[in-house]
Parts: C-alpha cells; structure tokens; sequence
C-alpha cells in the first residue's frame, strides 16, 4: 500500500475510526507535558509536544501488574496453588511515538525475547500493538538520538511513520502491521509528489539543525575493569539524591522486582511484578543483610556502566540507550548522560 496524506482537520476523525480495530494510544497534554493515554470519549490528543515526560515503555511493561493469585485459605481446594492471570490483550496502536522511543522497545525486546527465556507479559503486549511513528520536526536540547543509534525520522521499530508537514501528516506504511493499520483508516489520499518533497525536505532540515554529538566510539575497546576503577565516579555520584527519576523515565530501563501482597481475611494474595530501579538501595540488598551496592557511588557506577559498558560488550551493537534525553532534562540534580559517556570513552 502506498503512503498516505491526511489533513489536520481530518485527524481526530481518522484516529476515532481506527477505535473500530485498536486500543488507541495518544500523546496527551497533563499540565506542562504530555504523556501517552488511551483514546477513550472526552480524551482530547495533542500532537504538538517534542517527548513526552514518561516514555511509552509501559505499553509492554506496566508500572505494575499482576502476575499471580492465590489463596492461603486452607479450607479450599485450590490453597496454596498460584493461578496465572489472564491476560487478554487486544490488538493496541500507539500513534505520536517518537523514533528514539519505537527504536528503545528493540533494545528493550534483548532481555525479554532470548532464546533461552522468553517473557510472555511483555512479548503478547508487544506484538499485540502497532507502532506509528511521528518524525521529529524540533528535536529536544536535551536529546542525542543522532549519536545513539536512533534519528528525528529513524524507521527502526516503528510499522507507520508520519511526517509533519503543517497542515497534513503524511503516513508511511513501513511494515504489514503498518499496511493493515493503513488499510483501517478512514479519510486520507493518496500521497503525491509534492507531499514526498515536503517531507524529503525536513528531514533534511531537521538533519542539519543537528542533535548534540556524543562519542562512544572506544566503549568497546576499554577494559572494564579499568572503567569500573575509573576515577570519576566520585564526582558523578556526588549530587545524585538516588530518586530514580532517570530508570523510571527511561525507554531502555527495564528492571523489575517480584513481591507478593498478601491480605487476611479472606486470606488472598497477589503476586505483582513492579517496575524497580537500580539506584535504589533496596534492590540489591540481600535476604542476608548483605547489599553488593550499598553505596551511591556503586549504584550510580552501575546505571552507567550498565548502559554504556555491559550491555555494549554483551551486544556488541551500540549502548543502550536512545539518546531521548529525559534523564537530562528531568534529573533534578542536572547529571547528565551525555557527559558521562564522554569521559568514559575518553578514559
Ligand atoms: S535522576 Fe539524577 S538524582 Fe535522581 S537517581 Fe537519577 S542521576 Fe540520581
Ligand atoms: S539513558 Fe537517558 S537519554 Fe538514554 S534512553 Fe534512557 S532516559 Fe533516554
């Protein structure tokens, strides 16, 4: 199927349509930022943001679920026997993600798509949803997409992207599930030459406003006990408040801690799966009392270690991260990624 051009006026129409088929997500406006909702009635979308504040990670990982249930009711039958919750998840199309975001569920997909273990929550959320893509007309100060494997109008990861072309948004099917969201939409043309200029013409211009550039090109070749030992953790470390504001914005942070709730009477219990963080001291303490990281300096070694030395030896196929830039722009003490893979692939 060929590309598509729908006017502005047309598009919350469009997206109303596509409800017949999908769980429709959005940016929508919440204060001074966006954040992606369900299109549901009253729910008013808002195309005109750069990110938004969370990223969209929670669309194959919520912030908390549940996995299991179970009673400890020794009078029934089923005691003690934890019951898998269903999980029914209807086909799903997040319209407005950003390149950098679509691109981090690919780096994301490493940990829970592996040969030897497969992560079925996170895997059915996954290939239930379609992907489309808004390119980045005005790029963030913030974001450094552009050194991190990622681009304001990158494909990777994503079925449909749109172009902004002012008073239209141009939508490129790039994938089968892309065509057959396409296929459901209502309204719209045929995209003609001029419409294709248009947007070969801002991404030309979005490419030469350029994003920061960032250099992680000799991560690979450092050893890592030499980074490990490096001498500026103490620096790094000094002013973070250890407040996970970076993990839990982050697209590519993926880390999760298993916990039962349990209430009495009835006596029921619920195993639930959470998003965790490892600047936390909680999450690498031991049932011992032992904690391998009870220290910031360690956590915080370990953040950037992890993104920029484990998972790039592990891989052998860039950092982990998209260059988004939500954890510099929204750490409240200014520690800034960028910097840090500078003096570590300076080291
Ligand atoms: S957001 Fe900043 S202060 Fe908070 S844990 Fe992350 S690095 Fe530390
Ligand atoms: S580490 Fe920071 S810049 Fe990189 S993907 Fe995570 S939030 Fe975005």
């Amino acid at each position: 199927m060929s590309a598509k051009i729908f006017s502005k006026d047309e598009w919350a129409g469009v997206l109303e349509g596509l409800k017949d088929a999908y769980e429709v997500y959005v940016p929508v406006k919440e204060g001074d930022f966006h954040n992606f909702r369900p299109l549901k009635e009253g729910t008013r979308p808002s195309f005109e943001f750069q990110n938004t504040r969370m990223s969209p990670k929670f669309l194959t990982e919520p912030q908390s679920e549940r996995m299991f249930e179970y009673t400890l009711d020794k009078n029934q039958p089923d005691a003690h026997i934890l019951k898998e919750d269903e999980k029914e998840i209807p086909p799903r199309a997040v319209v407005g993600i950003r390149p950098c975001d679509a691109f981090a569920f690919q780096l994301v997909k490493r940990n829970f798509d592996t040969p030897r273990y497969k992560d079925p929550y996170w895997l059915k959320r996954y290939e239930a949803t379609t992907f489309v893509g808004l390119g980045c007309n005005d790029p963030c100060e913030t974001c450094f997409c552009a050194s991190a494997g990622s681009g304001p109008f990158d494909r990777k990861g994503l079925d449909v992207l749109l172009y902004d072309l002012g008073d239209a948004y141009l939508a490129q099917p790039l994938t089968d599930k892309g065509e057959a969201l396409l296929e459901k939409t209502d309204g719209g043309k045929e995209a003609d030459e001029a419409s294709w200029k248009k947007a070969q013409g801002l991404t030309r211009q979005v490419a030469g406003k350029g994003s920061r550039r960032v250099s992680t090109d000799k991560l690979r070749e450092k050893d890592v006990n030499a980074l490990y030992e490096a001498p500026f953790w103490e620096d790094v470390a000094f002013s973070c408040i250890n407040c996970g504001t970076c993990t839990f914005l982050c697209p590519t942070c993926w880390c999760f801690d298993i916990q039962d709730e349990v209430q009495m009477l009835p006596m029921v219990g619920d195993r639930m799966r959470n998003w965790d963080s490892c600047m936390f001291p909680l999450f690498t303490l031991h049932g011992s009392g032992h904690n391998p990281r009870s220290s910031k300096t360690e956590r915080v070694r370990q953040r950037f270690m992890h993104k920029l030395k484990y998972y790039v030896d592990k891989y052998d196929d860039g950092i982990q991260c998209v260059g988004c830039g939500r954890c510099v722009q929204f750490c409240p003490v200014n520690i800034d990624i960028r910097e840090i893979a500078e003096k570590m692939n300076a080291l």
